[in-house]
């Protein structure tokens, strides 16, 4: 366990963005939108240049990552269905997420955005540990506040009209007059300045860039030499994220917490198609199975623990970032439940080589699509097309070479990995996105 003079347990930010892609910010080369304090994370931390969530689209990913386990094993295979009548569409109880493992050792936890693990009540932030809320639980927003005239999920009478709800704080609708963005940042700001006497556990899930492609002038001003208009609103929406963490860390630096606090910045899948995203030089975008769709902007800081300026390639997963915690924290974690994340912490101070993982799995179920990174091959199995491809990330981070039929023993050692995995897989649990209709 690590400590300091102020306080026992590292103060823990993660920062999680929503479609953003791998090469939209400044630290992986972004040079059309600018990410000063995004960048700090990583300039003043560590970069990881092989960073993967566990599935290409929102809500699987934020299972992954909050369980710290491969979602896949209690049956959350794909987005639910927001149905807040629905008392299976969300994180099974007996999963443990980071606020109800964090809140065994003392953690005061708050999440501030978009929940997305389930709108039934009892899913909903305040029943999962977490001792403060402010934001919205289905999977996206609108941004500007007076769209927001749905007072509840439960009144919902249209489908896509859970992006109009009013914004709550734990189990209260309130009234908002800000950019949502805006609204998100604020409230972060406030969470860290009413809770810096405690070890705090701060999850950000900022909505932007995700659609509806909304961002006021403000940032938009920003961008005027950016013509095509759908990638101007992009920009102003990342501009907005970017400079919201730079409020978090201007906080964290006034309170003299920056050394005893842990920020983790990721998107939670890669760029999407229909937001002005760019992946580039990864190929596809979320929903696939390719690195666009799965390998994302992934930094962490650590004034004084995390040396400054350093660029970490071996493979990591968003699942470490709980295993990271456990590390930190010394919490116990339920024996039944072990966690696939591990701790990234002895790799970044030197006290461990090599990779953490051997290997990393993906399947997205409902397209019977899988993948498996095993080194730096690659090995893609599309299930419906009977289709195998194999990629040496090497030295073709795009995916540009199929080398199934060539290297036929790689391939087969690694789709035999694959099943096995898929083997300790559950059947999808709940209904997708689109079956309610309200
Ligand atoms: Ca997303």
């Amino acid at each position: 366990m690590v400590t300091t003079a102020k306080n026992p347990l590292p103060n823990l930010v993660l920062i999680l963005t929503d479609d953003q892609g791998y090469a939209d910010v400044g630290f992986n080369g972004c040079e059309d939108i600018p990410t000063p304090n995004i960048d700090r994370i990583a300039y003043e931390g560590v970069r990881f240049t092989n960073g993967y969530v566990t599935y290409p689209v929102c809500s699987p990913s934020r299972a992954g990552l909050i369980t710290g386990r491969y979602q896949g094993r209690f049956g959350y295979r794909r987005n639910p269905t927001l149905n807040p009548f629905d008392p299976v569409a969300g994180l099974p109880l007996e999963e443990e997420n980071m606020a109800e493992i964090l809140r065994k050792v003392g953690y005061h936890s708050g999440v501030i955005g978009k929940w997305h693990l389930g709108t039934h009540p009892k899913f909903r932030p305040n029943r999962r540990g977490f001792h403060e809320f402010y934001g919205f639980v289905a999977g996206g927003h609108r941004y500007f506040p007076e769209d927001l005239t749905i007072p509840d999920i439960e009144s919902v009478d249209r489908a896509g009209a859970w992006y109009n709800t009013k914004l709550l704080r734990n189990e209260t609708r309130i009234e908002t007059d800000e950019y949502l963005t805006d609204e998100l940042s604020n409230e972060a700001v406030d969470f860290i300045v009413r809770n810096q006497t405690k070890p705090f556990f701060l999850y950000l899930a900022y909505n932007a860039p995700h659609t509806p492609m909304q961002a006021s002038k403000k940032y938009l001003d920003r961008f005027a030499t950016i013509e095509d208009p759908l990638r101007r609103t992009y920009a102003a929406m990342v501009s907005a994220v970017d400079d919201g963490v730079g409020r978090v860390l201007d906080t964290l630096d006034e309170l003299n917490l920056a050394d005893n606090t842990l920020v983790f910045f990721l998107s939670d899948n890669g760029g999407a198609s229909n937001n002005g995203s760019i992946n580039e030089p990864l190929r596809a975008t979320k929903g696939t199975i390719y690195e666009g769709g799965m390998r994302v902007p992934f930094a962490f800081r650590w004034s004084g623990k995390i040396p400054a300026g350093i660029d970490f390639d071996h493979p990591v997963s968003s699942m470490d970032i709980l295993g990271t915690m456990v590390d930190l924290t010394g919490v116990e974690i339920s024996a039944d439940r072990p966690i696939d994340g591990v701790s990234l912490m002895p790799f970044l101070t030197g006290k461990k080589q090599g990779a953490p993982h051997d290997v990393l799995f993906w399947q997205m179920f409902d397209k019977g699509h899988s993948a498996v990174r095993y080194g730096d091959d690659k090995l893609v199995m599309l299930e419906k097309e009977a289709a195998i491809e194999l990629y040496d990330l090497s030295g073709d981070k795009s995916e540009t070479k199929n080398l199934g039929q060539e290297e036929t023993e790689t391939a087969e050692d690694l789709l035999k990995r694959l099943e096995k995995w898929q083997g300790q897989l559950k059947p999808a649990i709940f209904d997708p996105l689109g079956t309610w209709n309200p």
